[in-house]
Order: structure tokens, then sequence, then C-alpha cells
């Protein structure tokens, strides 16, 4: 089915983890803005050049190239009927852009899914990512400065999206399939259906 929705929640609350496993429940591809910028960095393309003094220090990329980006990927035929995005829109500009880019599709989001975690919780989940994966940015106080940026930049969107009727809180402590049961049943009651 269609379904365009998104996932938001701090760095460290599993949203990753989760887009991937609902990504294949519902047949929508998962976009996750930082992964395509680690991609770029990896290949040392312009843009990862660009945004890798952002990413190192746990700043988010510049809203210009960040949805020049996101219009570029939702442009892709996979994306036409569906999506999940995760760690986009971060930002009040974000949202404009990616109403606009709603807006002249004639189409509009589902869902809004806001995994809730707390900053101990997470501040400790990326501790061992930075052991297990090695990323830059997972040293503790560039995600203490991350979780500050969320707080700052994108947590006032929850309040935006619910008041548009489209949010749904889930709490993300707890094993990894109770978690997407629960996000799976917060979008069954918003008539989002899994088939799977
Ligand atoms: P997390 O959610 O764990 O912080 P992400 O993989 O989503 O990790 O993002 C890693 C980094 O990529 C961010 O700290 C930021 O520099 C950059 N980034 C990702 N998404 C965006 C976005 N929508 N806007 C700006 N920067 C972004």
């Amino acid at each position: 089915m269609s379904a365009r929705l998104l996932l938001i929640g701090p760095p460290g609350a599993g949203k990753g983890t989760q887009a991937q496993r609902l990504s294949e429940a519902l047949g929508v591809p998962a976009i996750s803005t930082g992964d395509i910028f680690r991609m770029h960095l990896r290949n040392e393309t312009e843009l990862g050049l660009k945004a890798k003094a952002f990413m190192d220090a746990g700043d988010n990329v510049p809203d210009s190239l960040t949805n020049d980006l996101v219009r570029d990927r939702l442009s892709q035929p996979d994306a036409a009927a569906g999506f999940l995005l995760d760690g986009y829109p971060r930002t009040t500009d974000q949202v404009r852009a990616l109403d606009e880019f709603l807006a002249e599709h004639g189409t509009s989001m589902d869902a809004v899914v806001e995994l809730v975690a707390e900053p101990d919780v997470v501040v400790e989940r990326l501790k061992k990512r930075a052991l297990d994966q090695g990323r830059a940015d997972d040293d503790e106080a560039v995600v203490r400065h991350r979780l500050d940026v969320y707080a700052q930049q994108t947590a006032p969107l929850i309040g935006v999206y619910a008041e548009r009727g489209l949010l749904a809180k889930v709490d993300g402590i707890g094993e990894i399939a109770e978690v997407t049961e629960r996000i799976e049943s917060a979008l069954a009651a918003r008539g989002i259906l899994f088939t799977a």
C-alpha cells in the first residue's frame, strides 16, 4: 500500500533500525538523510566534502544542501508510491521544503512516528555504537551536542505534526521487535496496514 511516513526522535532512539524493518513490512523505501550523507562522505563527493565538517561536529548540514538532496531522492520512481523518512525533516525550514514538495505532487504525509527515548538511554546506546561501528560523531562530547541540536531544532517539529493530527508517540525502549510491533499497531490505528 502507499504510505508516506516519517520517524522522528533523538539520535540513538533506534530510528534507523526501525525504519529498515518497517520499510520491508510496508514495501516502501526507507530514506535516511544520515545514511545518504555518510555515503557521500565515503565516496568523497562534492556534497560529502561540504557536509563533512558539520557532521563531524554533530551539527545539522545546512538546510539548502539537505533539502536539495531529499527532493532528488523523493523524485526517484521507487518513492512515488510511498516512503519512510528517517532523520528528515530536522528543522522548520526542512518541514517547509517537504510540505512544498508534497504539495507539488498533490500529496501529503500520512503519519509521523515519534520514537521516545530518554537522553541517558540514548547516550549509553551511542557509546556502544561508537565501539561497534566507529562512527566519529558517536564520540561522547559530539553525542551530547547532537542531543542539544535535536532539542533546539528538531524537537519543536513534534508539536507541528501533532497540531496536524499526524503524530503517533511510541516508546522506543525495549526489544527491537517489541518496538516494531508498537509502531505497527500505532500505524494500524491510523489505517496504515501491514500485509506481512
Ligand atoms: P542521528 O539521528 O543518530 O544523529 P543521522 O545518521 O540521522 O544520525 O545523522 C548524522 C548526521 O548527518 C547529523 O548529525 C547531521 O550532521 C547530518 N544530517 C542527517 N540528516 C540531516 C538533516 N535532515 N539535516 C541536516 N543534517 C542532517
